[in-house]
């Protein structure tokens, strides 16, 4: 894996980006693999932050979420979308075939990977964390100064290292704000049950899941720990999982350690403060990245942050117009809302209940909420839209071109 990761490394190196400051930060990327074709990094993106609980946006230009993970992924379902238009025009994609059912899926033998330069945040991480840590401070974050956790409950942040296998809300330090944001880990392990299409993607794309993630800065001597961890926190934990609809299924990427060093890791840096800059790059796109901050594009002024051209591409807003490219006979209208296109795919929403509903491993899941999903393709707030999911709904068609 380590002539990937450096491929990776070598490509952000070509963006000469540095975040400021000389602070330090995590990076992302999600690459392709086949056979008969060299490796094709799809995505790449870097960040450490995400948005207080207070202050998240319901018109979907901004992004909450700006883990270096999570824009990855986000900016690989762009490509994803990117790559069924190519394939719909051409007729021929080295990535992707049209499935059966008029969507399209991975051809066979392709496999797609994650790449994270430090260990995800939450349950994989937090061994290795206390590991690392001065005895005395991993002791204060520890079980005997926390009560213990009820069935189904998330544990904000760090606190208490020792419980594991539970649900986190991040961020780590405990001096921050609360947000309605899951750790990177708990993301991971969702994917790995409902793919990384999400539910945006799901009538377009068969589920799509990781086979394998890269993992950087895990000293040797902690390889067996956190291999432990990443396989508890990315799939064991969620088990076998029975009831979901037949295309899905939990699938547990195999976890593979690099030892290549990330120039702007914590570790390589030795600073102090993270970055507030993200950046973030789709493949056979715009060739510049874009940088982020507090979820949206630097420079942007608060009155255009709204406009089509300012943007984030991987903000939902972004995504759901992209979406319309890809279903022109589904015409959105004034008061159709992002979260009402996310429940035409009702095998995912059906699939996403039986690991996040009542009863299931992660019940304790927090949502951002579905007042940040009342927003048509204009960004406008649809007063009183929200939807209660009708459990009876017949599965929708897919989407065909
Ligand atoms: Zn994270």
């Amino acid at each position: 894996m380590d002539p990937t990761v450096r491929a990776i490394h070598a490509l952000y190196a070509s963006f000469a980006y540095a975040p400021p400051h000389h602070q330090w930060t995590v990076l992302a990327a999600v690459v392709a693999t086949a056979p008969d074709a060299p490796d094709n990094i799809i995505s790449i993106a870097t960040g450490t932050k995400c948005a207080p609980a207070a202050r998240l946006s319901p018109h979907g230009e901004a992004v909450h979420d700006c883990h270096a993970e999570v824009l990855a992924r986000r900016a690989a379902l762009r490509w994803l979308f990117a790559e069924v238009l190519r394939l719909r025009a051409t007729s021929t994609s080295t990535w992707l075939v049209a499935a059966a059912d008029g969507r399209c899926a991975l051809r066979p033998g392709v496999r797609l990977a994650l790449y994270v330069s430090a260990l995800p945040c939450g349950d994989a991480s937090m061994r290795t964390l206390a590991a690392l840590q001065d005895p005395a401070a991993a002791k204060l974050m520890s079980s005997a100064f926390f009560p213990a956790l009820a069935p189904g409950a998330v544990s904000r942040g760090r606190d208490d290292y020792a419980r594991l296998g539970v649900l986190r809300t991040k961020p780590g330090r405990a001096d921050s704000p609360p947000t309605r944001c899951m750790a990177c880990s708990d993301k991971l392990a969702r994917w790995a049950t409902l793919g990384v299409q999400g539910a945006l993607g799901a009538r377009v794309l068969a589920p799509m899941y990781l086979s394998d993630v890269i993992v950087g800065d895990v000293p040797p001597a902690l390889h067996a720990l956190a291999l432990e961890d990443c396989a508890r926190a990315f799939s064991a934990r969620v088990g076998a999982l029975d009831g979901l609809p037949p295309e899905y299924a939990p699938h547990a990427p195999t976890v593979h350690f690099t030892s290549e060093p990330f120039v702007h890791s914590r570790t390589v840096l030795g600073s102090p403060s993270s970055s507030n800059e993200s950046l973030c790059w789709t493949a056979d796109a715009a060739p510049r990245p874009e940088i982020l901050i507090a979820g949206l594009r630097r420079g942007t002024s608060p009155k255009h942050r709204y406009r089509p051209k300012s943007l984030p591409a991987v903000s939902r807003l972004a995504l759901l117009a992209l979406y319309t490219q890809l279903a022109p006979d589904e015409p959105l209208s004034d008061t159709t809302t992002y979260e009402s296109v996310k429940f035409r795919a009702t095998a995912y929403q059906a699939a996403k209940r039986r690991l996040i509903g009542p009863g299931t491993p992660f019940a304790g899941w927090v949502a951002t909420g579905a007042a940040c999903q009342q927003f048509n393709a204009h960004g406008d707030v649809v007063p009183g839209a929200h939807l209660a999911l009708d459990e009876s709904t017949e599965d929708l068609p897919v989407v065909v071109s």
